[in-house]
C-alpha cells in the first residue's frame, strides 16, 4: 500500500510500505477514504520528536471496513467508520473511567500510558495517511456512521480529532448557556471549540 512516509526533518513521501492486515483476532482493518493533517502532525514532520524514520503519520482517519478479525462482533465489513484517533482497549483501569487516552493496554512502554495511530512514543501503530489502517480492539475504537457517511466523509472525518478536541475545550472550561465565551486562537481547533460553544448554547 502507499503511506506518507517519515524520512527525516522536513521530508515525507508517498512510498510503498507493507499492507496493514489483521494481526489478531480484535482488528479491523479499514481501507482509508479521508484523512486530515494534523497540527501535531507537523511536530512530528519538523523532528521535533523522536518519530522514527519509516513510519507513517496519520491519527485522524476515516473509511470502509474491509476485513474484521474473528473476535469482532459489533463491526461489520462494508461499514464506513470514523476511528477517533486514540487506540484504546476499552477495558483498563483508565479507559474504565473514561480515560481512553491513558489506556493503559494499548501503550507497550510501561512507563507510559495511550496510544494512537501514526503518532510519536504512542505506540507502534500506523498512521491512516494510507490506504488501509489496523484498528486494534476494533468493537471499541470503530465510531460506525450512517447512510450518509460517504457523501459527507469530509465533515464526518472531523469527529477523529478536530471537533472532539474544540468541544472538550468548552467542557473543561464549563460553558453554560448564557455565558460569554472568549476563545483565543482561531485555528480548525479553535473554530470547533466556538461552534461547541455555540452548541452549549452560549450567548455571546
Ligand atoms: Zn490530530
Ligand atoms: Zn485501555
Amino acid at each position: 500500500m502507499k503511506a506518507v512516509v517519515y524520512e527525516g526533518p522536513r521530508q515525507v513521501r508517498v512510498k510503498d510500505v507493507p499492507d496493514a492486515r489483521i494481526e489478531r483476532p480484535t482488528d479491523v482493518l479499514v481501507r482509508i477514504t479521508s484523512a486530515n493533517i494534523c497540527g501535531s502532525d507537523l511536530h512530528m514532520y519538523e523532528g521535533r520528536t523522536d518519530f522514527e524514520a519509516g513510519r507513517w503519520f496519520g491519527h485522524e482517519n476515516l473509511g470502509q471496513v474491509v476485513e474484521i478479525g474473528a473476535g469482532v462482533d459489533k463491526v461489520q465489513v462494508g461499514d464506513w467508520v470514523v476511528l477517533p484517533f486514540n487506540i484504546a482497549c476499552g477495558h483498563c483501569k483508565n479507559c474504565e473511567r473514561q480515560l481512553t487516552n491513558y489506556c493503559l493496554t494499548a501503550q507497550p512502554e510501561p512507563k507510559m500510558a495511550g496510544a494512537a495511530y501514526g503518532f510519536a512514543d504512542m505506540g507502534p501503530y500506523g498512521g491512516g495517511q494510507a490506504e488501509l489502517l489496523r484498528v486494534p480492539w476494533g468493537d471499541f475504537n470503530c465510531l460506525r456512521l450512517g447512510e450518509d457517511a460517504e457523501q459527507r466523509q469530509t465533515d464526518y472525518v472531523m469527529l477523529a480529532d478536530i471537533f472532539p478536541t474544540g468541544y472538550h475545550a468548552t467542557e473543561l472550561a464549563g460553558v453554560q448557556p448564557g455565558d460569554q465565551t472568549v476563545i483565543y486562537g482561531a485555528g480548525p481547533v479553535g473554530l470547533m471549540a466556538a461552534l461547541s460553544a455555540t452548541i452549549r448554547g452560549r450567548a455571546r
